[in-house]
């Protein structure tokens, strides 16, 4: 099924990539005036800021509602950026609709419920109004996936998806964890969909922002965005995340934008020639995983007849440890083999536990 046009094709200026720009929140109509006209300009594809802001505690600021509405309007007749807006329910998309908001967005806690997804989808049928879906705060993919198919099933047909990272188990570095597996898997399930990364949520801190950036273009991204303040120090939400004008300009010239191929026949022959090395051995490595699968279903049917159990903690210990280590000797991270193990481990068991149940 087909979702979405290409975002360049959306009606908006896009330069090398979309790039939508602009406050966390519309604070005032002098915060939104001023930060729009330090963004006029840049290249810009759209100046977005939160109307309704969805914050964790209450009592926090929680947007100026339809007044933020009215402030973004004079910004766009003064500068003629296009405006985009986070939307969680059909009044909020009425209000953008009754003030033109080029564009908007459904939140990270808006996309994982159904009831408010379908209800903003509800509301813009009809319409044509480009909007964006950003991934639910828990890595769960078909929770996007799905909220991507209610806009799609109600006739949109410019729909794009935002990366702005996930919850995490455990502290890390960035504000959510980037899990670029899981946009790149909603790529693959559908390949015409834009993405747009934002890196401001990733991060949770101005530092990160260029490097989260840039890796979503190595990535092949369509597009960014990113979250931008006159002064990011007086900001009413997320002042940690947010640019000064100043620091936004320079992150947009420092970024390289890539592309999938180049015309340089030389080039392109090195690199299939590399892709069929690799090719061969992922061939290699499917044959060798299916072998091991194979022992594994036997040794489970005897694990079965003997009465012992399929998860053996000791000898897991010691398979870790000894991958570990020829990881290390082959220039492998301690992380990754894990991670590759607890994989094939977790297969292994899958199976004979199949076994199990196949032979009852
Ligand atoms: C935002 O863009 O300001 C916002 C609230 O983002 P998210 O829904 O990704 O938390
Ligand atoms: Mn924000």
């Amino acid at each position: 099924m087909t979702i979405s046009l290409p975002i360049r094709d959306w009606g908006f200026p896009v330069g090398d990539f979309f790039l939508a720009a602009g406050p966390c929140s519309a604070e005032s109509a002098e915060q939104v005036l001023r930060t729009a006209r330090a963004l006029c300009g840049v290249g810009i594809s759209v100046f977005r800021a939160g109307a309704w802001k969805p914050r964790t505690h209450p009592g926090s600021f929680e947007g100026a509602g339809e007044q933020a509405l009215e402030w973004l309007v004079r910004a766009r007749d003064e500068t003629g950026l296009p405006l985009g807006v986070e939307v969680a329910s059909a009044e909020h998309v009425e209000l953008c609709l009754k003030h033109r908001i080029d564009l908007v967005w459904v939140g990270a806690r808006t996309t994982p419920n159904p009831f408010s997804v379908q209800a903003v989808a509800d509301a813009l049928r009809g319409t044509d109004m480009p909007i964006l879906v950003k991934n639910p705060i828990s890595p769960d993919l078909g929770l996007w996936l799905g909220a991507i198919e209610r806009l799609a099933n109600a006739g949109l047909r410019r729909i794009g998806a935002v990366h702005r990272g996930f919850s995490a188990s455990h502290p890390i570095l960035y504000r959510y964890a980037p899990m670029w597996r899981i946009p790149i898997e909603l790529k693959r399930r559908l390949p015409d969909i834009p993405l747009v990364c934002d890196p401001s949520h990733i991060s949770g801190r101005r530092d990160l922002i260029w490097s989260i950036s840039q890796e979503a273009l190595d990535l092949l991204f369509d597009g960014l965005m990113v979250e931008v303040h006159e002064d990011p120090s007086r900001a009413l939400s997320d002042g940690e995340q947010q640019l000064a004008p100043d620091a936004f300009r320079s992150l947009v010239g420092r970024l390289q934008p890539k592309s999938e191929t180049i015309e340089d026949d030389g080039l392109m022959a090195r690199i299939k020639a590399l892709r069929l090395e690799v090719d061969a051995l992922d061939e290699h490595l499917v044959g060798i995983l299916g072998k091991r699968m194979e022992v594994v279903r036997r040794l489970g049917k005897l694990k079965r007849r003997h009465g012992i159990s399929a998860l053996q903690p000791d000898r897991w210990r010691e398979i870790v440890a000894s991958r570990v280590a020829a990881g290390t000797e082959a220039g492998l991270s301690d992380a990754f083999v894990l991670q590759v193990f607890q994989s094939v481990h977790e297969e292994a068991i899958r199976q004979q536990e199949t076994i199990l149940e196949n032979d009852c």
